[in-house]
């Protein structure tokens, strides 16, 4: 599609300002956000007073490195309102994580802080390439995930028309899209997958799909995932990225002029790179933990909340706010097979080198005596399917195997299947990783 560029006025502001311009926001913001995390909820006081901190030592933005870190286990003990910075009657919504690792979680929004994030959602679209007048169909799931939801309140803000599908149903949703010509899809990268092998069922094209663009986040996903997306569909496939602690989707999100990483919004969320080891600030452009601390949030802020995200920040390119490297992968889905750290994307990125195979695949993990075994399961396009001789598919297969473990480090073993062999994600997020082994005690 021809790349729609912002033209002059469309952007806010605060997206073409100065690097001290954002710093003197951020600050006069942190400030407050401290300040109220620490007068009204009482886990923020006692975790600022056992530091030894107080919201009036915060003279710099470096000094936040002083305040002590909030992790997921804050929130599961608070469960499910202790961290609520206003009275209950000021909640407007609740909403809740899916749950991907361990038992769910609960935040809380006012209406203001509805308000930004639907202004940030839209703002996320608007740097998709998405205006006013455009219709979006939301296939992430609606409910107590942040997904559906934040799509939604986002696309009306920038004035779109809203098709709320959710997820599933996935014969409708193709119908409804060929109906309805919308121009931009909100989905998970992996349903985005199903979406596209039940248009290629109906035996349509990517040309003939309406779709420009596609806004796809909630899991990681690759560049080799990119492509495939993006030639299946037709669209130029954009990351978005967020996480219901910190709001839902809209924390950061990428340009469709530079497709460079998502872009922080920082005027909102302040991020820092931290050594997941030992806590300390790395500079720009160092590996390591993902943190956020909200600068206006009112009802659920969050201090230092480490994400378990591993990635890295960028200088601003498209925007004057920093990116993030596109996500690996947090680290409760980091494999440690052997001694090698490895993530699902990377093996993922090997898969999609061979255009024979889709992105569509599974990791099983099992253990033998006391080492532990790897298999990679994955599937044939459609029009590959059935057609290679056993002898293809075998050299199909051993020269996966010899690109992971050249490339990613490890030994597995690659189980190449026929199209559709694999159980595809109606709803929610792609579960790519079977662990069966014995769980340590
Ligand atoms: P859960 O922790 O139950 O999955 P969420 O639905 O809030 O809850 O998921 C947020 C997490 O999803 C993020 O912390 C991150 O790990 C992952 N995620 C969200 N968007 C992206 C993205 N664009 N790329 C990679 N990972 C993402």
């Amino acid at each position: 599609m021809t790349v729609k560029r912002p033209q002059p006025g469309e952007l806010e502001a605060i997206e073409t300002a100065s690097r001290d311009e954002i710093s003197a926001l951020q600050l006069q913001r942190l400030k407050w956000s401290l300040r109220h995390a620490y007068d009204n909820v009482p886990f923020h006081k006692k975790a600022f007073d056992d530091r030894g901190v107080h919201p009036d030592d915060l003279k710099t933005l470096a000094d936040l490195a002083k305040f002590p870190f909030m992790t997921k286990t804050a929130l599961r003990d608070e469960y499910p309102f202790g961290l609520f910075a206003v009275p209950k009657e000021k909640i407007a919504r609740l909403h809740a994580s899916s749950g991907t690792t361990g038992k769910s979680i609960v935040v809380g929004y006012t209406l203001k802080d509805i308000d930004i994030w639907a202004d940030l959602v839209a703002r996320s679209i608007r740097a998709a390439g998405g205006r006013a007048g455009d219709m979006v169909h939301v296939a992430y799931g609606y409910g107590m995930f942040t997904g559906g939801l934040g799509a939604h309140y986002g696309a009306e803000r920038l004035g779109c028309t809203v098709v709320p599908m959710s997820g599933g149903q996935t014969e409708k949703q193709v119908q409804q899209i060929i109906d309805f010509q919308p121009e931009i899809i909100m989905v998970t990268p992996s349903y985005s997958l199903v979406i596209a092998e039940e248009f290629e069922r109906l035996g349509l094209t990517p040309e003939q799909i309406s779709l420009k663009v596609g806004i796809f986040g909630a899991e990681p996903w690759g560049e080799g995932m990119r492509r495939e997306i993006e030639s299946k569909l037709g669209l130029d496939a954009i990351d978005i990225y967020g996480l219901t602690e910190v709001i839902g989707p809209g924390v950061a999100s990428e340009c469709i002029e530079s497709k460079d990483g998502p872009v922080i919004w920082e005027d909102h969320f302040y991020p820092e790179i931290i050594d997941p080891e030992t806590g300390a600030v790395l500079p720009d452009g160092a590996d390591g933990e993902l943190v956020f601390t909200s600068l206006t949030k009112e009802a659920f802020p969050v201090i230092r909340y480490r994400t378990r995200d591993l990635t890295r920040l960028l200088a601003p390119t498209s925007r004057a706010f920093r990116r993030m490297s596109k996500i690996t992968g947090r680290s409760d889905d980091m494999l440690i097979i052997r001694g090698v750290n490895v993530f699902p994307t990377q093996i993922e990125e090997q898969i999609l080198r061979d255009k024979r195979l889709s992105g569509n695949y599974q990791i099983l993990l099992s253990r033998d005596s006391h080492l532990d075994n790897v298999e990679v399961r994955c599937e044939l396009q459609r029009e590959f399917s059935g057609k290679l001789s056993t002898a293809e598919v075998a050299t199909l297969a051993k020269e996966l195997q010899h690109h992971i473990k050249t490339i990613v480090g490890i030994s597995t073993l690659v189980t190449v299947l026929n199209f559709e062999s694999i159980p595809r994600t109606q709803v929610g997020k792609a579960r790519r990783l079977i662990d069966d082994r014995p769980q340590l005690i």
